[in-house]
């Protein structure tokens, strides 16, 4: 039957075709997209990672109450908007006091200041405890510095092998291992001797954020240059008290300035891994999902773990040894303090 013949039937069958499609597209895309309002891609793909964390998502839904003035209420807004359809973020941004849109920032910058912003109940899942002990050649504990961490920041080092790849799983440890710093004075030697340095997790996070230190500030350009290394991704961590798998992945794909995040996400409805590129949601090519264990890549940049193993010493115990000393000098601070202590460990 040609359409010249009886057009309205045609329409009406086209209509059909399109609402059984639609109905199965509704039946594998689940999830709604971001507007980028600009160049605010670093945004959508946190917002999407925090949407998608159920703990989180749970807490801000059943913690935030009506004061409009806080993170927690425009983060409920959104998420109770971002069940239904496509969602701006304008009350994020003003809260967060990004003015102008049209500019790319920091996706790890940010997912710290919302942690920071939200009610502690709410983003306690993301936050774990590190302390550092540092003792003298004799062993004599000269200081033990503990404080809290949103995310580890791991230095990728130029790899020597000759895939060129680095080694989160290798990052990790090292970044836990003890080394050897300047001299120091020990008041029980009575003189300066060479110390260690050890960092120990002394609270696990329930969500366990990794972030690979592409962007650095180059001596030689004086200039912020972004690192393209290729690293491979580990699709479980294992601490001496907790296995953590990968659930979340934060990319940045370009330059420094003109580049594109998006986020790769593990749904815990579903288990089926999706792509949130700000308006589009998709999942991604089957050829990829095989690739995510111990994937290769150039464009992670977050990588977010979701503990599967609970630690053996409850933190209960910790506190009983004598409590954990928070710093109040804040997140920013502990980070470049957790960085220095690294430096000091090359
Ligand atoms: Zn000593």
């Amino acid at each position: 039957m040609s359409s010249k013949e009886n057009p309205p039937k045609k329409k009406g069958c086209d209509k059909g075709i399109v609402k059984r499609f639609k109905m199965r597209l509704d039946l594998i895309f689940d999830y709604n997209g971001l507007v980028n309002q600009g160049a605010t891609c670093y945004l959508n793909s946190v917002l999407q990672v925090l949407f998608m964390t159920k703990n989180f998502r749970e807490a801000v839904e059943s913690h935030c109450g009506q004061d409009q003035k806080t993170a927690d209420f425009h983060l409920k807004s959104l998420f109770k908007a971002l069940k239904t359809s496509e969602t701006h973020t304008k009350d994020i941004l003003s809260i967060l006091g990004i003015r102008n849109v049209y500019e790319q920032r920091d996706a790890a910058e940010y997912f710290e200041n919302i942690l920071s912003m939200v009610n502690p109940y709410v983003s306690k899942i993301f936050k774990g405890h590190l302390r550092h002990t540092m003792r003298c050649s004799e062993g004599h504990v000269t200081s033990v510095e503990t404080g809290p961490f949103w995310t580890l920041p791991l230095s990728i080092e130029n790899p020597s092998d000759s895939n060129k790849t680095y080694s989160v799983r290798d990052g990790f440890e090292k970044f836990f291992k003890s080394s050897t710093v300047s001299e120091m004075y020990c008041d029980q030697c009575n003189e300066k001797t060479y110390s260690t340095i050890a960092c120990k997790m002394e609270h696990h996070p329930e969500i366990l954020t990794l972030l690979l230190k592409r962007f650095e500030f180059d001596y030689h350009s004086m200039s912020y240059t972004k690192n393209d290394c290729c690293v491979e991704v580990p699709h479980t961590l294992r601490t001496k008290n907790c296995d953590y798998e990968l659930y979340a992945v934060v990319d940045h794909v370009g330059s420094l300035r003109g580049g594109h995040y998006t986020a790769r996400i593990k749904s815990y409805d579903d288990h089926n891994w999706y792509v949130f590129d700000d308006s589009y949601v998709r999942q991604p090519n089957p050829q990829s999902i095989s690739h995510m264990n111990n994937e290769r890549s150039q464009s992670v940049y977050l990588l977010m773990y979701k503990k599967s193993r609970a630690p053996d010493q409850p933190e209960e115990e910790i506190k009983k040894r004598g409590g954990i000393k928070v710093y109040g000098r804040g997140m920013e601070e502990n980070r470049r303090r957790i960085e220095e202590n690294k430096r000091g460990m090359e």
